[in-house]
């Protein structure tokens, strides 16, 4: 079956990792700006990280025909820097309009810190300023369901924010319920450490049915999986899933959402 990874981390990857994706079904990747493990230690060093989202990966990944798209943004850590997080913002636009841009993404909150939140009320007003798409990273464990609701107050103070445009990401048990019933499209990552495992996906899916859910690996530097996606098809059939369900979440889904960017030019096929 053809697949979307909406939210994985190519940079970080190597190429033995996209010739398996693109031998499991993979056609089209989505790649949000992070974090890379240490903190950067100026302006210039985003700059090089944004041409490489822009430049370098969308060809890496068309050798092995997989459409590359990507994010770009201040993550949350990283944030938490007011000294560069200014000079970052004011190097995006740039960037945004760049072919295969679907956004500004990933941001949100990590420790949920007044920097934290006062850098990402920045990056929300640019995004809505340029009437751009949103991707949000929520924090992990003990801080998730405070994080989530942190960010979708700050959506929400602002009324031009328009939620069918708008996902967040990582969502888990205690909190995918409030994210889709505020209209938002959830993300559900599958992450062997500290997210959700495939299991755990189908359960959500079995709760809360297949409408504005996408599901990726957010595989990364660390412990990750470039083939969770593939596992979560494969965990859907055996739980007896159809697979025009399946293909709503790994493929329909993912290409509702990314067709709102103005930069999103894949050609779906049949
Ligand atoms: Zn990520």
């Amino acid at each position: 079956m053809q697949y979307f990874d909406p939210h994985i981390h190519m940079a970080s990857r190597t190429t033995d990792d996209l010739q398996a994706m693109a031998l499991s079904g993979c056609v089209v990747v989505g790649e949000p700006a992070f974090w890379a493990g240490f903190d950067r230690c100026g302006v210039d060093s985003f700059r090089d990280y944004f041409r490489q989202l822009t430049e370098w990966e969308p060809k890496r990944a068309a050798n092995y025909g997989i459409h590359h798209y990507c994010w770009l943004g201040m993550n949350a850590k990283e944030a938490e820097n007011r000294a560069i997080s200014g000079q970052v913002l004011a190097l995006l636009p740039e960037f945004l309009d760049r072919p295969g841009v679907l956004g500004v993404g990933e941001i949100g909150l990590n420790k949920c810190t007044s920097n934290e939140v006062a850098t990402l009320a920045e990056l929300i007003k640019l995004a809505l300023d340029r009437d751009e798409q949103m991707l949000f990273h929520t924090p992990h464990l003990e801080e998730k369901y405070r994080g989530t609701r942190m960010i979708l107050d700050l959506l929400h103070a602002d009324s031009r924010t328009d939620r069918s445009r708008v996902c967040i990401d990582h969502c888990e048990e205690q909190t995918i319920r409030v994210v889709l019933d505020e209209g938002y499209w959830a993300g559900i990552t599958l992450y062997p450490t500290t997210k959700a495992t495939p299991e755990r996906a189908v359960d959500l899916v079995e709760r809360f049915g297949p409408e504005r859910i996408m599901v990726n690996s957010s595989a990364d530097w660390g412990p990750s999986d470039p083939l969770a996606v593939p596992k979560f098809i494969f965990q859907m059939r055996r739980r007896g899933h159809n697979e025009e369900t399946i293909r709503r979440l790994v493929y329909e889904n993912p290409l509702e959402f990314f067709n709102q960017s103005r930069n999103f030019q894949f050609q779906a096929t049949g």
